[in-house]
């Protein structure tokens, strides 16, 4: 066994002399060739269907089957120039990943020979047999069809062979069945409330995009020493394993020289991320040895989930070329940091304007803060909803660990600004002010200062914080798809938005003039969402209890945070919205909760088959060993002379049997269980039984197995260590 490890090692040494590709051209010379973008467009559409898919765009028009026809018809030339030869409906089920169903571009023409088509029809919809993905029961009650609808508002790209069509997938009756239908709704809904808001400030406003950076956290893992790790290979995270003597104590990884291997994969990432148009720009080492982060330019929201994804996809490819594998697990090893994916947010007009930026005007810093508020009264009245949004079996591993926020919600927005929201509430009365008053309130608050960004104190706890010109929603898992917790604050700041609005305009309605009432409004929600503001250390115990004062939720548990998707307050944002509607919010709901039951039976499986079929067979070798050893020492001191000489040995072996039969009752037990937890029909009470019965069971198996990691010898341990697995690159 040992021997397999070491000659892994080795074999993992020999590929760090992966050569550097030097890049041929600059970046911008070739970014987006595998894009299918507006100048592509430009290039290869007729002028009129350039222009209609453009205004398509921008209004968030359908485009009809005669426009899809004429933009298939450049779409092809385009792709069969660049040596495509199928294309493919490429969407994001309910599933950890993409999906996507490759058909060629051959077809028979009328003669019988073989001809490249593409039309249409092919190009705007698709009716995948899709009977396999996650759909919450939606599909099992109507029929199993499921259709595929082109998104032009994220453009189409060529992977390898394949033209790539983003698109969303419903089912027969309409229902999503997946993340981007209800995203899309949740982006032109903010779209238009954000429009209506900023009508009080500037007309030029006609659209507001809701944009997205995220951190993507990951490891990098030698592809040898991966496949010798059933539990990496199976869960994508360690079951067992002792921890490492050296890990992450001395702060020696995060930002330091990036491993050669490891920027060879990157740069070798990058160039196909670029030719994708991913604008991939940050790379550094985290804090765990062998953690790494990828940070890109900030877009559209849509966009940046799609692009999320995509990276993931040809990260994990690129990776192996490299005889790497990335681990997107939100917590691969126990005892140092796990990995999120940091969602930077924020609101941009068309007219260039970050909504979220304070100005240097009292205009555009009321504006500001009509922004910020509302977003901190929306996360304070959807708290549940936006840890629901975030919440998993992985994720769980690493909220609430004192590496990542906890799963209370609190907003950190800095101390300037929150001087800022004290003196208005002081300040702003209901009743009429005076022009002075007036005038000296707007110049106050044209004192912001604008650039933020340096004056904003970092505070590296708190869930979701105001970054100077955006909000950082950081409990995001770095497996997730970003569009879950996407959906849910774009919906909710939206709601908070119209309402804002209508509160306003009651106002003006009364008699109030504009800037006062806004002013006014803006102090209510100041009042109503104090108590989710924190800028302390969310990480303390002292928060907890602090929390619980100002009635913020706190809900640990994965199955009951997901509750939150069902409150009725959540039911009553969706339904107001539309963004979801009820059937389809319990039934993505219940595939939350299906997943999070499949991952802890699956990592229970597995750490049953490590411990039977692995670790007891080597410890009783092992233990076998000593017994004859002690039997051979007695056979020739004697049974006295003897017991001088075998120091630890006996009670090694008795520690061993200890640790063995553990291992055995409690795998047995937790089979028992299992089986019990597989009865059970209904969704919740499933996962709620896995999560309390069953996931308990994992840490303690671990426990008796990572006590005999540390006395069997090394040389037979068939796991490779953590040590090897972090500091091999
Ligand atoms: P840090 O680690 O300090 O948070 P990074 O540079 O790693 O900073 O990541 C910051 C992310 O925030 C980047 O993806 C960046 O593009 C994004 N970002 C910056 N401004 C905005 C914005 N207005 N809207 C959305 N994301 C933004
Ligand atoms: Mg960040």
């Amino acid at each position: 066994m040992a021997i397999i490890r070491f000659q892994a090692v080795r074999e993992a040494n020999s590929h760090k002399a992966i050569t550097v590709q030097a890049p041929v051209k600059r970046t911008s010379e070739y970014f987006g060739v595998n894009v299918f973008d507006k100048n592509k467009m430009q290039k290869y559409l007729s002028q009129e269907a350039y222009e209609g898919v453009i205004e398509c765009i921008d209004k968030g028009l359908n485009i009809d089957r005669k426009l899809a026809d004429k933009v298939a018809v450049g779409m092809k030339v385009w792709a069969l120039e660049m040596g495509a030869t199928h294309f493919s409906h490429w969407f994001h089920p309910l599933t950890d990943g993409t999906a996507e169903k490759h058909d060629a571009f051959i077809e028979y023409n009328e003669y019988g020979q073989v001809v490249e088509k593409f039309s249409g029809q092919h190009l705007a919809q698709q009716e995948p047999d899709a009977s396999s993905f996650p759909s919450g029961g939606i599909r099992n009650t109507f029929e199993a069809r499921g259709y595929t609808a082109w998104d032009p508002t994220s453009p189409a790209f060529i992977v390898g062979n394949t033209l790539s069509i983003p698109t969303i997938f419903v089912s027969y009756t309409g229902d999503a069945l997946d993340h981007k239908t209800p995203l899309l709704k949740a982006l032109s809904l903010i779209d238009k409330a954000a429009v209506d808001v900023c009508e009080y400030f500037d007309k030029n406003v006609t659209k507001v995009f809701a944009t997205l950076g995220s951190e993507q956290e990951f490891f990098l893992i030698d592809e040898s020493l991966y496949h010798a790790r059933p539990d990496l290979l199976m869960t994508d995270r360690t079951l067992v394993g002792h921890a490492s003597e050296k890990d992450q104590q001395l702060d020696d990884h995060y930002f330091s020289s990036i491993p050669e291997r490891v920027g060879a994969f990157m740069q070798e990432l990058e160039v196909e991320a670029y030719k994708l148009g991913i604008p991939v720009h940050t790379r550094h080492n985290e804090v765990a040895p062998n953690q790494y982060e990828l940070a890109p330019l900030f877009e559209e929201c849509n966009l940046a989930v799609d692009h999320n994804v995509l990276l993931m996809d040809i990260m994990k490819k690129i990776a192996r070329r490299h005889c790497f594998i990335v681990l997107f697990h939100e917590k691969p090893f126990k005892g140092i940091n796990g990995s999120g994916k940091h969602n930077n947010w924020s609101l941009m007009t068309n007219t260039g304007v970050n909504l979220l930026s304070p100005g240097n005007k009292p205009k555009t810093n009321m504006q500001f803060l009509s922004f910020l508020v509302c977003t901190l009264k929306a996360v304070f009245t959807h708290q549940d909803l936006l840890r629901a949004s975030i919440v998993s079996a992985g994720n769980a591993q690493r909220l609430g660990g004192h590496e990542a926020p906890p799963l209370i919600m609190s907003v950190f927005v800095g101390h300037k600004i929150s001087e800022m929201l004290d003196e208005l509430e002081i300040r702003v009365t209901s009743k009429k002010m005076t022009p002075d008053e007036k005038t000296e309130l707007k110049l106050d608050v044209g004192k912001i200062p604008e650039i933020l960004l340096d004056n904003t104190d970092r505070n590296r706890t708190s869930p979701f914080a105001f970054t100077g010109n955006r909000f950082e929603f950081r409990g995001v898992g770095a497996s997730a798809n970003c569009a879950a917790p996407m959906m849910a604050l774009n919906t909710a700041v939206a709601q908070q938005l119209t309402q804002f609005k209508k509160d306003v305009d009651k106002l003006i309605v009364e008699g109030v003039k504009k800037d006062e009432a806004i002013f006014q409004v803006i102090r209510e929600y100041i009042i109503d969402s104090k108590n989710i503001r924190f800028e302390g250390n969310s990480y303390s115990e002292e928060w907890g209890k602090e929390a619980k004062k100002r009635g913020l939720t706190n809900v640990p548990s994965v199955v009951e945070a997901l509750d939150g998707y069902l409150s009725a307050k959540a039911k009553r944002l969706f339904k107001q919205t539309k963004v979801l509607n009820e059937k389809e919010l319990e039934a993505r709901t219940e595939v939350r909760q299906d997943n999070y039951t499949k991952k802890i039976q699956i990592e229970s499986r597995v750490i049953g088959d490590i411990a039977l079929g692995q670790i007891v067979p080597i410890a009783i070798e092992y233990q076998t060993r000593l017994i004859n050893n002690v039997q051979g020492l007695k056979d020739l001191y004697g049974p006295t002379e003897f017991r001088k000489l075998v120091g630890g040995r006996m009670e090694l072996i008795t520690i061993i049997s200890g640790h063995v039969t553990k291992i055995k009752s409690l795998v047995a037990e937790m089979i028992e269980a299992r089986k019990v937890a597989n009865k059970i029909e209904n969704m919740r009470e499933k996962a709620l039984k896995y999560e309390k019965e069953i996931a308990p069971y994992l840490s303690e198996i671990r426990y008796h197995i990572d006590k005999l990691e540390e006395v069997i010898d090394n040389e037979m341990w068939p796991l490779p260590l953590y040590r090897e697995l972090l500091f091999c690159r």
